[in-house]
């Protein structure tokens, strides 16, 4: 069997990898708004550490690599570390997730130092309500993110909203308007009980079926065929539109079987499944100076504990313990 074949037959080549678990916003569905336990700096993977087990997963077939956090813009000289990353040769595909807060600044250093795909988080396009989402005041420093990202360059602008009830269904509309007029991929996550901070019930869940429905309403969304690069997101777009809409359905229609991913947490460790806890200590063996054989070892034995499927919509309230923020999503 390939390194990269895990024991369901699933090609694991994209890696996604949390630079911190400090954040600049403090959404009512990830971190708390006090008593926030952080990672100590020492715990945290050093930019040469992650290049390298970067470069030994290359050795195990991973071809694509997602940046993400906490919210990775805040670390320190993340710019360098995004050009060292966009030079590791067989890394075919890099991309961020942040929160935008940082873009307006950073899009242009970062398209230069060669990452072009990107994923903003907004889940709502009322000032006040991001205000009560993300415990900051910062909307407008993100549509002007949004604003420059594009004017740089960036293809495609991805835009995460998750759709909480009672909290954001009342725009989804709004989002399909915003999706015809802007050349933004709409994505619609499905709220996923992770951590213990996430504060998800069945209550607040809507499933992507639901939000569709309602989609609908505003006009017939056609289906864009799955492409072979395509993650877990349904394609589609309305009439006309310079942008599209994407449902991740994590636990409506869970992706499991298609599932090609492996996480790197912040404080190194791998994980096979974003919903279960188990988790292979990479970074103890990496700093005691193991061999390059060893660490790529690890990165084989993840992917032989991936699970055949998640459990998360069994567990129900708090599928996993680990904070989102160290696990990057
Ligand atoms: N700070 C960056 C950001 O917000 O884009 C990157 C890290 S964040 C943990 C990655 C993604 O996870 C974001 O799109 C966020 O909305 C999503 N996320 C966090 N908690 C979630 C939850 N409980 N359910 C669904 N998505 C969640
Ligand atoms: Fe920060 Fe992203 Fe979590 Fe919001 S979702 S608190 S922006 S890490």
């Amino acid at each position: 069997m390939a390194p990269n074949v895990d024991p369901y037959n699933r090609k694991i080549t994209y890696l996604r990898l949390s630079v911190t678990d400090r954040c600049n916003l403090r959404c009512i569905y990830c971190m708390p708004v006090k008593d926030l336990t952080l990672l100590d700096h020492a715990d945290i993977l050093t930019y040469e550490e992650i290049l390298k087990l970067i470069r030994v997963a290359t050795g195990v077939g991973i071809k694509k690599v997602r940046l993400t956090g906490g919210e990775p813009l805040i670390r320190r000289d993340f710019v360098h570390l995004v050009e060292s990353v966009c030079r590791i040769a067989r890394i075919e595909d890099v991309s961020i997730t942040t929160n935008g807060v940082l873009l307006k600044e950073m899009a242009r250093p970062l398209f230069e130092a060669g990452v072009h795909r990107i994923n903003v988080s907004l889940d709502t396009l009322n000032p006040l309500k991001y205000t009560k989402i993300t415990r900051r005041e910062r909307f407008d420093a993100v549509w002007e993110g949004l604003r420059v990202a594009e004017a740089v360059g960036f293809s495609p602008i991805k835009v995460n909203v998750v759709v909480i009830k009672g909290i954001n269904d009342d725009e989804l509309l709004k989002f399909a308007d915003l999706s015809v007029r802007k050349p933004y991929h709409i994505r619609f996550i499905e709220y996923m009980p992770i951590g213990q901070d996430s504060h998800w019930t069945p209550e607040k869940y809507i499933s992507s079926d639901e939000i569709k429905a309602e989609l609908e309403t505003f006009g017939p969304l056609h289906k864009i065929p799955h492409a072979i690069h395509d993650g877990p997101a349904e394609r589609y777009r309305f009439e006309s539109a310079k942008g599209e809409i994407g449902f991740i359905s994590a636990l409506s229609h869970h992706f499991c079987p298609s599932c090609n991913r492996l996480r790197l947490t912040a404080d190194g460790k791998l994980r096979p499944c974003l919903f279960a806890d188990d988790e292979v200590d990479i970074k103890s063996p990496l700093r005691k100076g193991c061999s390059e054989g060893d660490l790529k070892g690890l990165f084989e034995e993840a992917i032989a504990r991936k699970p055949r499927r998640h459990r998360a919509e069994i567990l129900r309230k708090g599928g996993c313990l680990r904070p989102m923020s160290t696990i990057g999503g």
